[in-house]
């Protein structure tokens, strides 16, 4: 459809007309695959970032290649021609390898943003259904309601409390409001409000519409700005390195320029003086790290993805590792959301429903015996009160399918097939539905108003605490009005909650035939009792693995939910998240809100399980846990929940059932909503960062050797046994082919049997602090010793240097091996348990063959060819070092092992 059409100056029946589709019950499946084929695929033709060209130069915006371009310019004014070019173009490849690193990491990234498919309700052939959003088409009916992201423009027609957060579009952070009226034709973006518009999210309410336009053909898709993501690879952790290679590049500039000066007094020639103090800064900043850094966090997004965890900001990637705190919703995340009604009381009677799942076999059962439903009057309310109060869908299998389906919310799907077990169902019962009142968690009901052949009825159904109190009378078991009975009422619940059943309440009530539209106030007193339905919802069973693993590793875990404290508290014990000592059971949001403030610390660190909840009082746990230094995981899946999972320090939202505003809010998606998945993801955090750890401790000597090797020899006054260029040559080909294949470092097997990492302790201890100068020490001492060595021996200096090179190149393969481990040996880790290990090493002694031997390389990098005795002394100081960090090692983790010993693991 066109552009500049105004279908919000036209009234819904015009656009309706206009659009081709019935403003009832949509369009027909014929003419869906018609338009299908003429308007495509409702999706945005995509927006790329910031160019390739912009992020390439962007790669020379560092000060290590300010000083590099610097070092080119001086050297091409001292006409040292081969230096110049050769500096030059290793800065070009180091660009290069930098662009080709941040793109994949780019990749991997929206790559899996990109992999979740949104989802749509529509009315089609008169019937409701969930499809791909991709498969929408102008004319189609969509219906909208709050948690949804508007997945194409929308001309509404029907509206209840709509209000929407258009800010993706104009900017605008207050929601809203939206009417269904005609508009005068001048009004602006922002001002139609009888519009809906693609990838604005839905606050509040519900509403219907047409389908005015889909893809690149709505008003998103003409702001292609606006698409580019704007993803941002800092962490705080990359922050932290930047930062402290900056600090290191004002004590190097100083260190550079005395240098110079040291040159200068020793008589040296400029371009050796100058060539020195370029060395250093080159050796001495680990400007690399950064970018290792963010490579190997991206490994880390495309394996915590492997395992049903989407990632949808680096930074989380890290925090994931040192969280302490899980909070989880119970349905659907700790349990199966896999509902039954399993019991029901009406009229003062308990019955049985047998059968089970969503397969709609089975019998209402009295003390063992089928009963006809016809004949019960209290039962056939509460299972109609059910099947009408009911926004969810059963589909029979079709096909080779052998299972029933359900759409909507499996709570509602339990009671529309234990209508059906009575034979019930939407054709039977007639009940034209006139309006309702969505469920919403801070209420805990929802409410619906029904034209039943001449009367009509409001039915309501929530939680005990909710329903009850709006009834006046009870239905009895042969139709008449009773006085309610509290005290019997919450005994039957706690009775099946304390079994862990899920219990839901029901009434009615009848109203005047001219109500047409219900609110709070309706439904606020004079209501029937109906009787209660208990649906059981298992718990996972690998949640309670999870969980048991959870506090092996010191995370606590929590349950928050909006249910009943007896049917939490029974699920909690099933899953091993309360034992036998726990005597608290479960405190519920309203006792929490009764508390001083004061005391929420403590409430939110001694209690387990958190009933009643609203979304309000996870926000009050999550800083009150926050307070106590906690870093908090917290799940969630409403609208309302959108400002805890921004404060936690991982919001973790659903896939499958939590709403687009949640998501948008959170960063961390569950693919399965599964509570095991979040606790993956923590130990996929850990290993990530363990494998970060020990990137770090392996690189820095290498900076550590070069820096003390250049001061050395200035503070000597000798020649440099390494050139810049050489400098650049180990840096950039060790930090790949070496240190990056620590990545693909198995994660440790005890890493979930260790406390979680300290969040503002330093990255590195003193102990790797120590070790980190140790190696530098040794690396300096061999380099240089051989360097003189070879000298003395007669060698060029070409040759010697080769040798340095070789020596630096050699120590780092030996010393990986021990940073594969931080604390165990190498060959209790398996020598072979990362096989990208050898691959890498194997790479690394290929280049630098061709480094010593290929006759280009001997001009370009001023190398010569070495003898094998050299590279026997090389090798022989390489597994030196590599002996004596691991006796370092040994020494250290014995005397751990022993105090291990005497504390035995949980579990072993
Ligand atoms: P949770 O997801 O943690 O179980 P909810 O906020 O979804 O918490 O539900 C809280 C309570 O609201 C439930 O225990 C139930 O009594 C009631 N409830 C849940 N779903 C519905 C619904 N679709 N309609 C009416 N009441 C509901
Ligand atoms: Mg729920």
């Amino acid at each position: 459809m066109h552009q500049e059409k105004s279908w919000h100056s036209q009234s819904a029946d015009s656009a309706a007309i206009e659009l081709k589709t019935d403003i009832n019950v949509g369009l027909s499946s014929n003419e869906v695959d018609n338009r299908q084929q003429k308007f495509g695929l409702n999706k945005l033709t995509e927006h790329k970032g910031a160019g390739p060209l912009k992020r390439f130069l962007m790669q020379f915006h560092q000060p290590l290649v300010y000083i590099l371009l610097a070092a080119v310019a001086v050297t091409l004014a001292l006409q040292a021609w081969v230096d110049s070019a050769v500096i030059f173009a290793v800065v070009f490849l180091n660009a290069i390898i930098g662009f080709v690193q941040e793109s994949k990491a780019l990749q991997a990234i929206s790559a899996l943003s990109g992999s979740l498919k949104s989802t749509a309700t529509v009315i089609r052939n008169g019937k409701r259904d969930t499809i791909d959003a991709e498969g929408l088409v102008p004319g189609d009916l969509i219906v909208l309601q709050a948690g949804d992201r508007v997945s194409a423009d929308v001309r509404l027609t029907k509206i209840r409390d709509l209000q929407i957060d258009e800010s993706a579009l104009t900017g605008e952070s207050v929601p809203t409001e939206k009417a269904t009226a005609e508009l005068p034709d001048k009004n602006q973006l922002g001002d139609r409000h009888n519009m809906a518009f693609s990838s604005t999210l839905v606050t509040y309410g519900t509403g219907i519409g047409i389908i005015t336009g889909t893809g690149d053909d709505t008003e998103i898709g003409k702001i292609s700005t606006l698409i580019a993501t704007t993803e941002t690879l800092d962490t705080p952790l990359t922050k932290r390195i930047k930062h402290f290679s900056h600090l290191l590049l004002y004590a190097i500039v100083a260190l550079a320029v005395l240098t110079v000066f040291i040159g200068w007094l020793h008589g040296q020639p400029l371009l050796e003086s100058f060539m020195a103090a370029v060395a250093l800064a080159v050796g001495a900043i680990p400007e690399g790290l950064p970018a290792a850094v963010t490579i190997m966090l991206a490994i880390g997004v495309s394996r915590m993805a492997k395992r049903q965890a989407v990632i949808r900001n680096l930074p989380a990637v890290e925090t994931l590792g040192s969280t302490t705190v899980v909070c989880s919703d119970k349905t659907g995340t700790l349990t199966k959301n896999e509902m039954t009604v399993e019991e029901l009381w009406s009229g003062g009677q308990r019955f049985k429903v047998t059968g089970n799942g969503y397969d709609p076999q089975g019998e209402i059962h009295f003390n063992d015996n089928a009963v006809d439903v016809a004949s019960h009057v209290a039962v056939l309310a509460i299972l109609e009160a059910g099947l009408l109060c009911n926004n969810a869908d059963l589909h029979e299998p079709v096909g080779d399918q052998k299972q029933w389906r359900i759409t909507g919310d499996p709570t509602e799907a339990a009671l529309l097939v234990a209508a059906r077990k009575a034979k019930l169902d939407t054709q039977s019962v007639v009940a034209e539905r006139l309006d309702s009142i969505p469920f919403q968690s801070e209420y805990q009901y929802m409410a619906t108003l029904h034209q039943r052949s001449d009367e009509r009825c409001i039915y309501l159904k929530g939680s005990i605490e909710s329903v009850l109190p709006k009834c006046t009378f009870m239905l009895g078991e042969r139709g008449e009005q009773q006085p309610v009975d509290a005290d019997v009422v919450k005994m039957h619940v706690e009775e099946m909650a304390g079994r862990g059943l899920r219990v839901l309440a029901f009434a009615r009530k009848l109203v005047d035939s001219t109500l047409d539209t219900i609110n709070h106030e309706h439904v606020a007193d004079g209501l029937e009792f109906l009787g209660l339905q208990a649906m059981i919802d298992p718990p996972r069973p690998e949640a309670i693995l999870a969980v048991a693993a959870c506090y092996q590793a010191g995370i606590d875990v929590k349950m928050i939910t909006g249910d009943h404290a007896l049917t939490a508290t029974s699920i909690a014990r099933q899953l091993g998240i309360l034992t036998d000592s726990d005597t608290n059971g479960a405190i519920t949001g309203y006792d929490l809100a009764q508390r001083p403030e004061s005391e929420f610390a403590e409430l939110a660190n001694n209690n387990k399980v958190f009933a009643r909840v609203t979304p309000d009082n996870k926000l009050q746990l999550v800083k009150a846990l926050q307070r106590l230094g906690h870093v908090v995981a917290m799940t969630g899946d409403g609208v309302n929940d959108a400002p805890a999972l921004r404060r936690a320090d991982i919001g973790v939202a659903m896939a499958l059932n939590g709403t687009a505003v949640a998501r948008d809010a959170a960063d961390m998606m569950l693919i399965d909503d599964n509570f095991a998945t979040v606790v993956a993801a923590v130990e996929e955090g850990r290993g990530v960062f363990g494998n970060l750890k020990k990137f770090i401790v392996w690189t820095l000597p290498t900076n550590g050797g070069e820096g003390l090797v250049i001061l050395l020899a200035v503070v000597l006054g000798v020649s440099l046994p390494l050139l810049p260029v050489h400098i650049l040559w180990v840096n950039m080909t060790t930090a790949i082919f070496l240190g990056l294949m620590l990545a693909f470092e198995p994660k440790e097997a005890d890493i979930m049997q260790r406390p979680p990492n300290k969040p503002d302790a330093p990255i590195l201890d003193s102990v790797l602090l120590w070790r980190i100068l140790l190696v530098s020490t040794l690396l300096c001492v061999t380099a240089f010793g051989l360097y003189k060595l070879e000298l003395s021996w007669g060698a060029s200096e070409a040759e010697a240097r080769t040798v340095a090179v070789a020596m630096f190149v050699v120590g780092e393969a030996f010393y990986l091996l021990n940073c594969r481990s931080l604390e165990r040996s190498v060959f209790s880790v398996g020598l072979f348990s990362n096989i990208w290990i050898w691959v890498g090493i194997t790479v690394m002694a290929v280049l630098q063959l061709l480094f010593t031997y290929l006759p280009i390389m001997n001009v370009w990098f001023d190398t010569a060819p070495i003898s094998a005795e050299a590279w026997l002394r090389v090798f022989a100081c390489g597994l030196l070092i590599s002996m004596i960090v691991g006796l370092e090692k040994r020494w250290r983790y014995q005397s751990k092992a022993q105090q291990l010993r005497k504390t035995p693991l949980a579990g072993e």
